[in-house]
């Protein structure tokens, strides 16, 4: 905020390229931005991106381990106990059907590979079967960062994880505290970030987004980005709602691409640099400026979703080089050298789609 008291654009950009926090007043600016001015954010907001993360965009891909069968409520997900949606049920995969997933993943050049499973967290046989899947894909990958995605974790877990190969554990805040109780009942707010801690007390890279579009304000939106920097992650995906029906939340329809620019722009602003993924909804909500959001986040997932389809790899790997961007190479670590806690260099290999569809879309 300049001394006059005014919010302005260079100025703000100028903190974040220090890696100073926004205030409040300063990321709800970043939302209140004019529609029809959101390509002068999206430019000047570009600035941080290249600064910390030149042209790179990191490819990840995403195999559902686990479908279905889910005992919680969350309103956004079609494997609720409350959606009716037909989604696929299945137990924790085998070890070979999930290597197999691997090596298209190796194929297609993503260097993160997510393994995710439904439910509220794993039970002891569930970490028995997926540490050993997990032993297999590194003996046979060992480039591929492997970030396991499987909800609230028990005491011992994480470490286990660790010690088994994974490099991340992903749990999302998902919203802001005070709406949180709108979009769940059966686990809190706090036995989220729980999980996130302690990931990253086993060491564990601790990944940690949000998802928007389920009725949320501006201030929830500003609310969880700054809960989420508290948290202090290495990789945030910003997801937007796909209102699937059957789902509880399956009417809303309140997003535009402006509005997700308008959010990835404050995540870019807020997390300098931190890995700032587009995730879940990329396709659907952008649309055709999802070119724009490539220039505010650094990471996208490849392939498919939990459980959508998202676009052939082929047009998201035009859409890249048509950008001017490049997919991140091999050897290249993905958080800036300067950064403290930054992730150790891997080489990479993977992308491909989620279990419940498992058609090579790569075309
Ligand atoms: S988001 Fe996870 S915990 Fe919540 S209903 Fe879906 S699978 Fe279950």
């Amino acid at each position: 905020m300049s001394a006059d008291g005014e919010i302005r654009l260079p100025e703000v950009v100028e903190k974040s390229l220090r890696v100073l926090p926004l205030t409040r007043q300063e990321a709800l600016w970043v939302l209140s931005f004019p529609e029809e001015r959101v390509v002068e954010l999206v430019g000047a907001v570009s600035r941080v991106r290249r600064r910390f993360f030149g042209t790179r965009v990191k490819l990840n891909a995403l195999v559902n381990i686990k479908s279905g069968l889910c005992p919680e409520d969350c309103g956004y997900c079609s494997q609720s106990k409350l959606s009716t949606a037909p989604v696929q049920k299945y137990p924790y995969l085998e070890t070979g059907e999930v290597l197999e997933q691997a090596t298209l993943a190796g194929e297609a050049g993503a260097k993160r590979l997510c393994l995710v499973a439904s439910g509220r967290g794993p039970a002891p046989a569930e970490m028995d079967r997926l540490t050993a899947t997990v032993r297999a894909v590194k003996e046979r990958h060992p480039d591929l960062e492997i970030c396991t995605c499987l909800g609230l974790l028990k005491d011992g877990q994480a470490e286990a994880l660790k010690e088994a190969g994974v490099h991340a554990y992903n749990h999302n805040l998902n919203t802001s505290e005070s709406f949180y109780e709108s979009i769940c009942s059966t686990h809190t707010y706090a036995d989220r970030g729980e999980t996130v801690e302690k990931a990253k007390a086993s060491g564990l890279s601790p990944c940690s987004g949000a998802l928007f579009g389920m009725g949320e304000s501006d201030e929830d939106v500003v609310d969880v980005a700054l809960a989420l920097r508290e948290l202090r992650p290495e990789s945030v995906p910003v997801n937007f709602l796909i209102p699937i029906p059957g789902t509880p939340l399956s009417e809303k329809r309140e997003l535009t691409p402006q509005r997700c620019l308008k959010i990835l722009a404050l995540f870019r602003l807020v997390f300098p640099d931190v890995e700032v993924r587009i995730a879940g909804g990329r396709e659907v909500h952008l649309r055709s400026l999802q070119p724009l959001g490539l220039h505010l986040a650094n990471s996208i997932f490849a392939g498919d979703y939990l459980t959508t389809e998202g676009q052939p790899a082929g047009s998201d790997l035009q859409m890249i080089s048509d950008a001017g961007l490049t997919v991140e190479p091999a050897g290249e670590r993905t958080l800036p050298a300067e950064r403290s806690d930054a992730e150790q260099p891997t080489t990479p290999a993977a992308r491909r789609i989620g279990r419940v569809t498992l058609k090579d879309r790569r075309g």
